[in-house]
């Protein structure tokens, strides 16, 4: 979760959830607070809980997929992966590889399947 009240802002992460899942958390609230934070002066990012002033249903979806994508480039940058696969290229429908590439960046084997697919190193 995030919440930013003026010029103060707060993330947390669920301790019992994997900590590879807080790490993509922890990013995907950071990219709301550099992306988003200045536009509200109350912004709150919190299941089950989404505030944000002025902001429509719509906007608040574009919001999720911005922060999305801005904790996938932290997280798994293309320049990096780019680099690795350069070496060793991975395949997608290998479990093992995929599992040993995705505890490498410390990202979910999901997280990094569709960041892979999105900058079109692997065919799904
Ligand atoms: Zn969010």
């Amino acid at each position: 979760m995030l919440v930013i009240r003026d010029d103060n802002a707060v993330v947390g992460v669920n301790k019992n959830h994997h900590p590879n899942r807080q790490r993509f958390t922890a990013a995907h609230e950071l990219g709301h607070y550099l992306l988003h934070g200045k536009a509200a002066h109350i912004f709150v990012d919190a299941s089950p809980v989404f505030f944000r002033d002025e902001q429509s249903s719509e906007g608040t979806k574009t919001q999720e997929i911005e922060a999305n994508t801005f904790a996938a480039e932290l997280l798994m940058p293309e320049a990096a992966l780019k680099e690795i696969l350069s070496s060793k290229p991975v395949d997608i429908y290998d479990e093992d590889e995929m599992a040993d590439l995705a505890k490498r960046l410390k990202v979910s084997v999901q997280a990094l399947t569709i960041r892979l697919a999105k900058l079109g190193l692997v065919s799904v």
